[in-house]
């Protein structure tokens, strides 16, 4: 039997999006009526295997929408062709959610497990019981190793703190090795050291070839310059796309960035 953990590359995925709108439809109590509202107006792009990309853009402009609706966690609605290494695909496909995980803002751990043990429980979840305890094991310490959470196997997830909860969270979707990982504001409620830190492990995931997207409300100029693409989207429209390197010049010598008001 085979207890080696290889763990240093996994499967290229690109994702390619085209006009993709997300429409809402509510009953109006007062009109007493359904109205729908479109949130998405139509994005095109594409996140690539090895690129961490980050979806930027103020409050309620859709970011998490915009996610929700690439896991297919919101699947009525949506209109639009996605294409998963160039076959179209619908995102609430059991074969695309083997493809991808999604790391949601507010991940509840179970706070009276330790980090050891909340891992072995996701572990047999995700791997079953006819893949041995020690096959587990490994790589369960090969993953907490990766990201710097080693040191914690015996603590209670109550006890870690906001950045290595976070990690934990992403440590629990990394046991079944998906190739592609979208996060919602990875960095929110994060101080300006564990913030770099999540991203630079976020960095380190895209160069083993896992394809990364996550949104970000407010990343300060330390951060912006570990991304590799931008998107930024306001009031459902993405206004801006492309390489960050492209957009440094233009954000030179300033301490917060919010490239949505410095669209070249
Ligand atoms: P962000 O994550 O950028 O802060 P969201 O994607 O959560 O923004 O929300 C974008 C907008 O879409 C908000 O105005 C929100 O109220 C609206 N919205 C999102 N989902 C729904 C829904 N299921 N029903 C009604 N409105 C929604
Ligand atoms: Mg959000």
């Amino acid at each position: 039997e085979n207890w080696e953990v290889n763990f240093d590359h996994c499967k290229q995925v690109n994702i390619e999006f085209e006009n993709v709108k997300y429409t809402v439809r509510k009953f109006n109590f007062q009109e007493r009526k359904f109205v729908t509202k479109e949130i998405l107006h139509g994005i095109n792009g594409a996140f690539r295997a090895g690129e961490l990309t980050a979806i930027m853009g103020p409050s309620g402009s859709g970011k998490s929408t915009l996610l929700n609706v690439m896991t297919g966690f919101r699947a009525t609605g949506v209109t639009g062709t996605i294409r998963v290494n160039g076959e179209p695909i619908s995102t609430n496909s059991p074969s695309f959610r083997e493809l991808s995980c999604y790391i949601h803002q507010d991940d509840l751990l179970r706070p009276l497990m330790s980090v050891g043990e909340t891992m072995m429980l996701a572990a047999h979840l995700k791997l079953g019981f006819n893949t041995s305890k020690e096959y587990k094991q490994n790589l369960i310490k090969h993953i907490l190793t990766l990201l710097g959470l080693e040191h914690r196997y015996n603590v209670f997830a109550a006890k870690l703190s906001g950045g290595q909860k976070k990690r934990l969270a992403i440590a629990l979707e990394l046991i079944s090795n998906p190739p592609v990982l979208f996060l919602d504001e990875p960095t929110t409620g994060l101080d300006s050291s564990s913030c770099s830190q999540c991203v630079s492990l976020l960095k380190k995931l895209a160069s083993l070839g896992h394809t990364i997207v996550c949104t970000i409300h407010q990343p300060s100029a330390l951060i912006f310059e570990m991304f590799d693409k931008l998107y930024t989207v306001v009031d459902g429209n993405c206004i801006y796309q492309g390489p960050v390197r492209e957009l440094i010049p233009f954000l030179e010598g300033q301490d917060l960035v919010c490239p949505s008001y410095h669209n070249p």
